[in-house]
């Protein structure tokens, strides 16, 4: 990849050129363009909350990200990231979903991602609610094959179906299984816990071989060795990053629909993505802020800073 000296990469919009309650609302104020095209990376907004099952608010969660990116920086001080000096990044706005209609909305999602990953950009998303990630990866897999996944949630989302549909944001991995997206015995389920309807609730997923790291095996601890024994267990398989925001505490991050106490911390949150860094990942996505129920707007500061650290772990990142 060329360095900054031998082709002109967007820079977000800086503190001392606009102020930062100012300006454009993209996010981290990168420039916005209507697609991919040229981009090594870029984020894209998905603003859906059909697919919800208790309180809803999730479409918001685009634009309150956003939002909240405009305090993000460029550099990583903690990981010594400088993704803006390697990777042509911009924001490419929003997917346009039916709101009226999940199952076109969700084949409207796997066609517009299909363009993206055309161009060659690795796609990170605002969501929306987990629905999304079902129709994301469809057209992940239809490039690059079956993936390894890293899955950071309060839930398996792994239920067959919702209120007898298959698809809402409880099913979306018990469907990109049945599709045969995913490579089974690399796919990671962190932070599951609260109440179940059966004490076998997890093990649809563990029966598949997906490996389920719950909540309680998390608690007092770094996740720094456990993000290195995924790594070795990945491999160099394509990976896909999808960061449910409700797998943090409620203390951290409340403003989301279906609330679990007992969660990770934002620390751990950071120590996983961190841990993707040496993977070859193809995207991610962090799902389920819900602005309505999140009045300092913390939540959605979380997942802009989130998303940001996806950003700084992405292959390209650090390329010379
Ligand atoms: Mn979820
Ligand atoms: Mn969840």
């Amino acid at each position: 990849m060329n360095t900054i000296a031998e082709r002109s990469l967007n820079q977000p919009l800086g503190g001392n050129q606009m102020p930062r309650f100012a300006g454009d609302a993209t996010m981290m104020r990168l420039p916005g363009q209507e697609s991919a095209e040229g981009l090594d990376a870029c984020f894209v907004g998905i603003p859906m909350d059909i697919g919800t099952s208790n309180r809803a608010g999730t479409r918001f969660g685009p634009r309150a990200i956003r939002a909240e990116s405009s305090m993000l920086r460029p550099f990583n001080m903690a990981t010594g990231a400088a993704p803006f000096s390697h990777m042509q990044v911009a924001d490419i706005g929003d997917v346009a979903i039916n709101t009226f209609d999940l199952k076109k909305t969700v084949d409207i999602i796997t066609r517009a991602y299909g363009g993206i990953l055309d161009c060659g950009a690795v796609p990170l998303t605002l969501g929306g609610d987990h629905t999304l990630t079902y129709p994301v990866l469809r057209a992940i897999a239809a490039k690059h094959g079956p993936v390894a996944l890293i899955h950071v949630d309060a839930h398996a989302d792994t239920n067959d179906v919702m209120f007898g549909e298959k698809i809402a944001h409880g099913t979306p991995f018990r469907r990109a299984v049945e599709d045969g997206l995913l490579i089974n015995n690399k796919v990671f389920q962190i932070g599951l816990r609260g109440t179940g309807y059966a004490p076998d609730d997890f093990d649809w997923g563990r029966n598949q071989g997906f490996s389920v790291v719950p909540a309680e095996e998390c608690w007092h601890k770094s996740l720094s060795p456990l993000m290195a024994d995924i790594r070795a267990r990945i491999g160099d398989a394509p990976v896909y990053l999808t960061y449910d925001i409700d797998s943090l505490d409620p203390a951290f991050a409340p403003g989301t629909g279906t609330v679990e106490i007992g969660g990770l911390t934002t620390i751990q949150g950071l120590e996983i993505v961190r841990g993707c860094a040496g993977l070859n990942l193809v995207g991610g996505d962090l799902v389920e802020v819900s602005p309505p129920y999140d009045p300092s707007g913390n939540t959605a500061l979380i997942g802009a800073n989130l998303l940001y650290e996806m950003l700084c772990v992405l292959p390209g990142a650090s390329s010379q």
